[in-house]
């Protein structure tokens, strides 16, 4: 059985590479009959952002990665490390003790003046060898130092010799070497702070060792830290863990790719995904297919069923590519009933787009009406639902409270004179009929295009465009920008028998 966890550190941003590892930690840990936790890093008390947790918790249950522990649900705990101070404490003295740690008073300057040193003599630079200046300290200098109340860390004793290897095995790389870890590094940070807390290397080795983690699933930036976590699990005694590096998502740009950045790609955010209103199993999806190639072959429900395999993740990192996403996301909303999505809407709505709900409550049989012409739309076979904001830019013209009527002189009309559109649209709106016949609803349009000197094809039109004001094709479209506030729409006929007569000649009149 495999215990697994996932650290996020509480900034206010969500890595989307986050939920990428947390899904493969949970279906690692539940296909091996394990666990899996999510164990909140928040050492770094200058980085943290207030409701950063709440926020995380939000996130994830939009995606439905439930940890099976957590504050408040597990044995383990605190599951944040700021919690963890006297735990932390207790295992730093304990290396104090034995010597395989040791206070360490070194000043900014006295850090800066020693790297630029190495690097004068084109030497690795670390605190380790003759520059770890206060790691054979006489105790009376430590002692003076501390009856002065100057600040300290408190530093590994680093076992490494010079040109010591460090191999161990990487369950998606397989055997690694590197280089043995010969930097005492700092494990608790400076005592003036009001929390003494750890740095990132010791809460790994204290905390997954108490959590009983035996398989550490994190991004590869970390590979490079193995030999000195390997030391530090020596020198607590503790049983080493196993560790998956999974390579990063990344994106591509002219000429190569790079990780995804928090930075310069919006879309490196969790957030990203729920603002838009991508539906969660869509992105599930599309990120399960990315970790394991295969199930990417796979049916939606079948994929979201099926573990990810670490040992077919790969080590190069996938490309995110969110034109992919999005017809992934397309065929799935294509999938659900008309029901299922005003009610995906909806919840959507409540969150990102207020003004929405209403209409939607108010307008329900219209709602799925108006869904219902997009899904079998024949002629029109577009996939203008890739996401839950795109209901707006798709739907909306089908609501009466949120449709803007057209008049005569708008530019959607494409030139077209303003007299000419008056007298064609005071006449279509005269005769109107809401046959039941697609052919002959569309006759009416057709016949007072001849009325009104249009071309009657645009072949006709095109031969000689100046005898005409359009074709047949023209005069459809003034009733479709009437009718939708747009030249491109789903079937005219379809369009007009959901708005209903009353509604087709409010708008139509609005051109008169
Ligand atoms: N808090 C660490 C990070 O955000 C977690 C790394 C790990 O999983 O060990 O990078």
């Amino acid at each position: 059985a495999k215990v697994t966890r996932l650290g996020p550190s509480p900034t206010g941003f969500i890595h989307i590479g986050s939920l990428y590892v947390g899904m493969i930690d949970r279906d690692v840990a539940s296909r091996t009959g394990g666990r899996y936790l999510v164990r909140v890093e928040d050492t770094d008390q200058s980085r943290e952002v207030a409701g950063a947790l709440e926020q995380f918790a939000r996130a994830f249950d939009y995606v439905s990665l439930v940890a099976d522990e957590q504050d408040d649900t597990g044995d383990y705990g605190p599951y944040h490390q700021s919690a963890r101070e006297s735990i932390y404490l207790s295992y730093v003295r304990h290396l104090l003790r034995q010597d395989k740690a040791y206070l360490c008073f070194a000043t900014k300057d006295e850090l800066a003046d020693i790297t630029r040193r190495q690097e004068g003599a084109k030497l690795p630079t670390g605190y380790y060898g003759t520059w770890a200046i206060w790691r054979d300290a006489e105790p009376e200098a430590v002692q003076a130092k501390l009856d002065a109340g100057v600040p300290y860390v408190v530093r590994f004793r680093s076992p490494g010799e010079p040109g010591a290897r460090a191999s161990f095995t990487d369950a998606i790389r397989g055997e690694l070497e590197h280089e043995a870890n010969r930097n005492d590094v700092v494990i608790l940070k400076s005592s003036d702070q009001a929390l003494r807390l750890p740095t990132y290397h010791f809460a790994h080795a204290v905390d997954d060792h108490l959590m009983r983690v035996n398989l550490v699933i994190r991004g590869d930036e970390w590979i490079s830290s193995v030999p000195l976590h390997l030391q530090l699990f020596d020198a607590l005694g503790f049983e080493h863990v196993t560790y998956a590096h999974i390579a990063p998502l990344m994106k591509q740009i002219p000429g190569g790719k790079r990780k995804l950045s928090k930075r310069k790609d919006p879309e490196a955010g969790l957030d990203f995904y729920i603002e838009a209103g991508y539906p969660a199993k869509a992105v599930l999806y599309y990120l399960r297919g990315l970790a394991n190639g295969r199930l990417a072959e796979l049916p939606l429900d079948e994929a979201l069923d099926s573990p990810i395999n670490l040992d077919e993740c790969g080590v190069a990192g996938p490309l995110v590519d969110l034109v992919k996403l999005e017809d992934i996301s397309a065929d799935h909303i294509a999938t659900l009933s008309g029901e299922q999505i005003l009610e995906a809407v909806s919840e959507w709505a409540r969150q990102f787009d207020a003004d929405l709900v209403p209409v939607l409550e108010g307008e329900r049989e219209l709602a799925l009406a108006a869904l219902a012409v997009e899904r079998d739309g024949v002629e029109n076979p577009r996939k203008d639902l890739r996401k839950w904001s795109d209901f707006r830019s798709a739907y909306a013209f089908f609501f009466p409270a949120l449709f803007e009527p057209v008049a005569a002189t708008d530019e959607r009309l494409g030139g077209m004179a303003p007299e000419l559109v008056r007298t064609f649209a005071a006449d279509f709106a005269d005769g109107y009929q809401a046959l039941d016949d697609p052919q002959e609803w569309f006759n009416q349009i057709r016949e007072l295009a001849t009325k009104h000197g249009f071309a009657p094809n645009p072949k006709e039109y095109k031969k000689n465009p100046d005898a005409y004001p359009g074709s047949i094709r023209e005069a459809s479209q003034l009733i479709r920008v009437a009718l939708t506030g747009s030249t491109r729409s789903p079937d005219l006929y379809t369009v007009a028998n959901t708005l209903g007569t009353d509604e087709v000649l409010r708008r139509v009149r609005a051109l008169t």
